[in-house]
């Protein structure tokens, strides 16, 4: 995926060098609004690599990019957004035929972080049960209006949930082509750790078509998860498996998304760095630290997390759970974050003793 800001040009060519050279098959760039379709229409000019696109909540630029491009994503967790009077099926019937018209192909990327509301309704706090009927449920949207060309993504930040859902998707529909990954998945080598866990798992048992590496480093590095996932697909396909000892999950947990063109601060990357060396000294508490890029899917995708940070152009939100502790100046974040899990890790030992 290419990571800088889409109509920065001559930055988003780069990464599609680095992603290209790096020996990437699909290459994703991020596109919000129209001037970032005008971006996109410049840059299909200028590569012949397959190219695709995450709708995010706008699903009408559908119509705009579809011609432009080789897949559309849409997330079931963001047709909520707009046009209310309209239904899931209404807006998924509209992708639909952009998809036709621009002869691309659609992935149906659910997301335990974005779970649409009717699923979270109907299971709870079930989130696999709820992302996989997500999945299963739109397949047979699609299957309904006469589209095949689709496939299927069921992402999450930890590998038990991704390993867990995706397998039960494959039970339920062995026919749906599976993209796989874990999202979020932070830094090396954590990143990469976590990652081959799930793969390992669903690769061998014949479970996933495509995939992707996320990982949390900087732009020029991008070409890394590329090279990252070759090596996982070689390996297993070797039977080179690396066995996890049981103890991984333990201690303190700290999940950074991979950053793409909407991060409207680099300094995202650093903190993400900054936030993993001054909470290392709580390296053996059960303690899940969320780090986000930005405004779209920062504010959701922390609340699992016992403290998240998302970054704005001038700002990081802090957060505990779910509820916003404040917004702080980049130069004071890592400062008040330690506080911030002080006073988590004070709070727990005071229950304890209570
Ligand atoms: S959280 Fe935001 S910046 Fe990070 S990968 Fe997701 S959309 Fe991009």
């Amino acid at each position: 995926m290419a990571a800088t800001p889409t109509r920065d040009l001559e930055a988003t060519r780069e990464q599609l060098r680095i992603l290209e050279g790096a020996g990437a098959d699909l290459i994703r760039i991020a596109v919000d609004s129209s001037a970032d379709v005008e971006a996109l229409r410049e840059l299909r000019l200028g590569t012949d690599a397959l190219l695709s696109v995450d709708l995010q909540e706008n699903y009408r630029l559908a119509a705009e990019v579809a011609p432009l491009v080789d897949k559309i994503r849409y997330n079931p967790g963001h047709l909520h957004h707009h046009q209310r009077e309209l239904t899931v099926a209404e807006k998924v019937a509209f992708i639909v035929e952009c998809a036709r018209k621009g002869s691309c192909a659609i992935r149906i990327g659910v997301n335990a972080g974005s779970i649409a509301p009717e699923y979270q309704d109907r299971f709870g706090d079930d989130h696999t049960a709820a992302i996989v009927q997500c999945a299963v449920d739109h397949c047979q949207l699609l299957d309904d209006l006469g589209f095949n060309d689709y496939l299927v993504s069921i992402k999450d930040s930890d590998p038990r949930l991704v390993i867990e859902a995706n397998t039960r998707f494959a039970e339920a529909r062995p026919d749906v082509p599976l993209h796989l990954g874990v999202t979020e998945a932070g830094m090396p080598p954590d990143g990469i750790i976590k990652t081959r866990i799930a793969f390992e798992q669903l690769l061998a048992r014949g479970i996933g078509d495509t995939l992707r590496v996320s990982l949390t480093v900087p732009f020029a590095d991008k070409g890394l998860e590329i090279t990252t996932g070759r090596e996982l697909i070689a390996d297993i396909e070797n039977g080179r498996f690396r066995s996890v000892p049981p103890n991984f999950y333990d201690g303190l947990n700290i999940i950074a998304c991979p950053s793409c063109s909407r991060v409207e601060n680099e300094r995202f990357i650093e903190l993400a760095q900054d936030v993993k060396r001054v909470t290392k000294e709580h390296s053996e508490e059960n303690l899940t630290i969320a780090v986000m890029g930005c405004r779209v899917n920062g504010p959701g995708e922390t609340d699992d997390a016992d403290i998240g940070l998302w970054c704005g152009p001038k700002v990081v939100n802090l957060k505990r759970g779910p509820v916003t502790v404040g917004t702080y100046g980049y130069e004071e974040i890592t400062e008040r974050l330690q506080a911030e899990v002080a006073a988590v890790l004070h709070q727990r030992r005071e229950s304890r003793t209570n």
